[in-house]
């Protein structure tokens, strides 16, 4: 087994009491995540219990677990296992001897995150620790830190918020040596009124930096001038990335590649570098850049960071491409079901107009949290959407129909309810030649319209 934890080590970090002494070669809080030699952290959440979960996580094979009541199983026993799990996260944090590297912004923290953990694992020779999937809040981060092997030479962390004051709480924790602000967007606006308020609490990471720390910043972003006011309180080195020529790191240079992506060329403060990135679209170019300015940061080997990033796997309903069968012939399906904002939506829209394709078809649907902007923000995708090259749109649920309003005569387009109804309609409207992009908010549902169209003959 990977020790990553002793129960005497989790007793003194967390101020607990060990009722045995025991091991864990990793940690999890929900039950269906736990697989052997876990430490399974039972919280007490507003509609569950993990007490009631015990069984079975030590079913599933969990070595031990954090409790705030006494269970029969090896444990540690706490008075809040949610603090328990902060403790232990500060703990593995200052253990760990190597670079941490903590990534936020309204779009593209997945993105960058996974392409940084791609770039350093080739760069260094040592382990690379990174939070999986979307782990970006006060559970996520936590555990996280938690998980990180203690000898990693990088930790990368994502790091989320809904409200001002909670990057604040995370960047203590995660102790960045490089915080990136991929970009800033009218995400999650309903909870706060402003973007520019949105720009001041994402700024709150760079409260958190080590004193030699690098803060890496959007150039092209409306709101640069908060980012940079606040990184210069706090980091020791800024460096701004984009596609401005003032930009540290910037693109000067955008091809399509042969492999689909983007053959660029940049300019960084110590290097010349051509490199190409494998997501297609111009917002990955720019998670790219975030990336490299890392690396730079933090003194790596640009050439082969530059190389990570051509062969970066896609993302599940992040920009993943498939070609479908139909009719005969062959239809492009990018499915950005995962997720979508005002941003995200204009940056996808952009680059399906760059796809060769008879027809380019958009499949949207509404955009979450955006609160009493939500309806000026849906119709201001009509813009996007010519610029898009859009042939035929497929507005899905009632959040669309203030584009439906706007789009008027311009574009031929049909509205429906739902994620069901969109999936009848692209059906029977898809033929060769097709390039067709789908994206909306999570819970819209547009992911079962592409699981059905993976399954379409
Ligand atoms: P979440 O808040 O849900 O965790 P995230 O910030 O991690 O989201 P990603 O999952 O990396 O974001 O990307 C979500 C979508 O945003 C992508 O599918 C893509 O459409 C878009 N996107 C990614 N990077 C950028 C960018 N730099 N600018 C604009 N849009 C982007
Ligand atoms: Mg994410």
């Amino acid at each position: 087994m990977n020790e990553l934890w002793t129960s005497a080590e989790i007793a003194q970090a967390t101020g607990g009491v060990a009722s045995a002494p025991f091991a864990v070669s990793g940690v999890a809080f929900d039950s269906r995540e736990v697989t052997g030699g876990d430490l399974f952290v039972a919280m007490k959440g507003e509609t569950t219990d993990g007490h009631n979960f015990i069984d079975k996580a030590f079913g599933q094979g969990a070595a031990g677990a954090i409790v705030s009541e006494p269970i029969a199983q090896p444990h540690i026993l706490v008075p809040d296992s949610a603090a328990a799990l902060e403790a232990l996260g500060r703990a593995s944090r200052s253990r760990m001897q190597g670079k941490v590297i903590g990534v936020t912004g309204s779009v593209g923290k997945t993105g960058t995150k996974e392409a940084l953990f791609q770039a350093l694992d080739r760069v260094c020779p040592g382990e690379v620790h990174r939070s999986v999937k979307s782990y970006n809040n006060h559970v996520g981060v936590p555990l996280s830190l938690s998980r990180m092997p203690r000898d990693s030479a990088f930790g990368v962390f994502e790091m989320g918020m809904n409200h001002a004051g909670e990057l604040a709480a995370l960047t203590q924790q995660v102790r960045p040596h490089v915080a990136i602000v991929t970009a800033i967007a009218p995400a999650h606006i309903e909870f706060f009124g402003t973007e520019e308020k949105i720009a001041q609490a994402k700024a709150e990471i760079f409260e958190g930096l080590e004193p030699d720390g690098t803060a890496v910043i959007p150039y092209d972003s409306p709101h640069v001038a908060t980012l940079y006011a606040k990184a210069e309180q706090h980091a020791a080195r800024i460096l701004t990335f984009g596609f401005d020529e003032q930009a540290d790191v910037r693109a000067r240079d955008m091809v399509p590649a042969a492999n689909g992506g983007t053959l660029v060329t940049a300019t960084l403060p110590s290097a010349e570098l051509c490199f190409t990135v494998a997501a297609p679209g111009e917002h990955w170019v720019s998670n790219a850049l975030a990336v490299l300015a890392t690396v730079e940061a933090l003194g790596g080997d640009l050439a082969a960071a530059g190389l990570a990033l051509a062969e970066m796997p896609g993302l599940p309903g992040r920009g993943e491409r498939r070609t479908l069968s139909v009719g005969g012939g062959e239809a492009l399906l990018i499915d950005e079901s995962y997720n979508a904002n005002p941003l995200s939506m204009a940056a996808t829209l952009k680059q399906l107009g760059k796809e060769r394709a008879s027809r380019r078809i958009a499949v949207l649907g509404g955009m979450r949290e955006l609160g009493d902007r939500s309806s000026e923000l849906h119709a201001g995708l009509a813009e996007p959407l010519a610029e898009g090259q859009v042939d035929y749109a497929i507005l899905v649920g009632d959040e669309m129909k203030p584009l439906a309003e706007a789009l008027g005569a311009t574009v031929a387009f049909a509205h429906v309810v739902d994620a069901a109804a969109a999936t009848d309609l692209i059906q029977t409207e898809m033929r060769a030649g097709d390039a067709i992009l789908v994206k909306g908010s999570n819970g819209i549902g547009l992911s079962r319209l592409v699981a059905a169209l993976g399954e379409h003959k």
